[in-house]
């Protein structure tokens, strides 16, 4: 499973399409509950064995 946390960053690389800068609409940052809540849901569908956590820095 490939967990991104949040897409809010402030490195901004030209080839990035997946930052945001935290004011649009679409820009999110999860709480440690919804994280958790995601990975447990991952976990009991799907079994997963490995996590990768990524997100903005
Ligand atoms: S999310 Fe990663 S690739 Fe995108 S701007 Fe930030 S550091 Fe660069």
């Amino acid at each position: 499973m490939i967990l991104n946390y949040t897409n809010v960053c402030n490195v901004r690389c030209h080839f990035c399409a997946f930052y945001r800068t935290g004011t649009e609409s679409d820009a999110y940052t999860m709480t440690r509950e919804q994280v958790l809540e995601r990975i447990s849901l991952f976990y009991d569908r799907y079994g997963i064995r490995q996590l990768l956590i990524q997100g903005g820095a």
